[in-house]
């Protein structure tokens, strides 16, 4: 199975990229314009270096689920303080 959001063009990813991880209703606005499963966005913003952290339930750059020794954790940055 194909993900519908790897065949956009660059231009377009970063559009959802940045719209789910920065907009509430994004990742909603992405399945319903593209087509894709919430797995298929969980794929594909971890492709594009984000993980959904599971305290706040936003798409957060991957390296915010790293403490200060570099090691990951399994909640952002924010939600640790
Ligand atoms: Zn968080």
């Amino acid at each position: 199975m194909s993900n519908p959001l790897k065949a956009l063009s660059n231009e377009q990813q970063n559009y959802w990229v940045d719209r789910i991880s920065s907009c509430a209703i994004g990742e909603s606005e992405c399945k319903a314009e593209t087509g894709a499963t919430v797995e298929e966005i969980k794929d594909f913003m971890l492709d594009n270096e984000h993980e959904l952290c599971p305290a706040c339930c936003w798409y957060m750059p991957s390296d915010t689920f790293l403490n200060e020794d570099s090691e990951p954790e399994k909640t952002c940055d924010e939600c640790r303080e």
